[in-house]
């Protein structure tokens, strides 16, 4: 399993994403960030790919 908490990608949030691929951990985590974070694709996807990934851990 993959997880990506969200204060660890710098929001004041205790959402965790879980999910048995980074791919899925970031189709998750781009749900919850556009719903609870307003963050608009264009600006999500330049940041989980340049900042973000780096914070998925491997809980397996
Ligand atoms: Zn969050």
């Amino acid at each position: 399993m993959k997880s990506l908490s969200c204060r660890d990608a710098g929001f004041d949030c205790d959402y965790v994403v879980q999910a048995e691929s980074d791919n899925e951990v970031f189709a998750q985590g781009e749900e919850h960030v556009f719903n609870a974070h307003g963050m608009k694709k264009q600006d999500f996807i330049p940041a989980f790919n340049g900042k973000f990934k780096s914070f998925i851990k491997d809980t397996s």
